[in-house]
């Protein structure tokens, strides 16, 4: 079966080779203060700055999931207020979860065939934290990097935190114009799921220490403590961080990944418009490059979606009430191009 969901989505395919490499090194039976974690921890980082062009003044966290993001996030980097905008579903969940801890989130949904407006975005004065949505996996949209670049003029001083689970290691972000990125690695990254990577700015640093927010296991002070000797928490998925490692090891630079996510992309809307498809985004602007809702009725979406599966190939389900109406097909880097081509193939005959 070959997965085209958008997460957790198609593993690398190098996954059982690793998975194997851990268990002989015996990297899995170790503890998470000795030496040996701390050098794979040190060197997943370096690996990670440089695959992904983080700059080398940010900081990089390992913690369980994006949803764990959304509440460290909550509890250790607003004092005052955030402000979210959002258009579908992953971004409403973060301002929900958001809502729980603290009294002053103030949500904004834009449509989804919308730019997000950076110039008309108004705050209250005493808002700290701007939460985005960079790549809304439920909808198949995206903010580029420039909005994002604009964002950052516009708001010098607020902490602007993203969410980039479906796109971080799958398009080149600009991590320079954001403070508290994040995302599982079930994704883009194309691993197992139960870890996720956090790359925060100096600034945020401080604004953590600054809220400093103590209580639970969790709290920004702590991990940003241990994580000075390249330690967690937690005992953590040692297995994760060295699977993430190894692929790491093996990718590309992300300038060059992100061109063929590209490339994949405007194939792909090439062959829905060959085959009279249309992706449910039609706003060219603000279309995702790594996840590709296509909508058409109930009859065809499910129909699409049941040959497929007995041609070994499986479509992602819409999200949410999108669900009948779309199926979704992950662009992300693990997935290979002769698999590609057999959802290409499969399409030109069945339409
Ligand atoms: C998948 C996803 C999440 C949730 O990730 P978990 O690993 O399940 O916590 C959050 N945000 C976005 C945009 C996602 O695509």
């Amino acid at each position: 079966m070959i997965s085209f969901y958008p997460g957790p989505s198609r593993v690398d395919e190098n996954i059982p080779r690793y998975v194997q490499e851990a268990y002989d090194t015996g990297i899995l039976s170790i503890n998470h203060r000795s030496d040996e974690f701390m050098e794979l921890a040190k060197d997943t980082v370096t690996e990670l700055k440089a695959k992904l062009n983080i700059p080398e003044n940010y900081s990089i966290f390992f913690v369980s999931s994006s949803t764990e993001c959304w509440e460290i996030m909550a509890q250790s980097l607003i004092k005052n207020g955030s402000h979210h905008f959002y258009n579908g579903a992953f971004g409403e969940k973060w301002l929900m979860y958001t809502e729980k801890i603290r009294s002053n989130a103030i949500g904004h949904r834009f449509e989804m065939n919308d730019k997000l407006k950076t110039a008309e975005l108004k705050l209250t004065p005493d808002t700290d934290t701007i939460c985005i949505t960079q790549n809304e996996t439920s909808n198949g949209t995206q903010v580029h990097n420039y909005q994002i670049e604009e964002l950052r003029a516009k708001f010098p001083d607020q902490i602007i935190a993203v969410d980039a689970t479906s796109s971080m290691a799958g398009i080149d972000l600009d991590f320079k114009n954001a403070d508290f990125w994040y995302a599982s690695v079930q994704k883009c990254f194309g691993l197992p799921a139960g870890l996720a990577v956090v790359a925060c700015s100096p600034r945020a640093l401080e604004k953590a220490l600054e809220v400093n927010d103590i209580s639970r296991y969790n709290s920004m002070p702590s991990i940003i403590k241990m994580m000075q000797k390249y330690q967690t928490t937690h005992t953590p998925n040692v297995m994760g961080i060295y699977l993430l490692n190894r692929v790491m090891q093996d990718r590309k630079n992300i300038r060059f990944i992100d061109q063929e996510i590209r490339n994949r992309y405007s194939m792909f809307l090439t062959l829905l418009d060959e085959v009279g498809l249309k992706p449910l985004i039609e706003n060219k602007e603000v279309q995702s490059y790594t996840v590709l809702p296509v909508s058409s009725d109930p009859n065809t979406i499910s129909k699409l979606k049941m040959e497929a599966q007995k041609e070994g190939l499986i479509l992602g389900n819409g999200y949410g009430n999108l669900k009948e109406t779309t199926f979704r097909i992950a662009n992300f880097p693990s997935i290979k191009m002769d698999e590609i081509t057999l959802l290409k193939n499969f399409l030109l005959t069945h339409r």
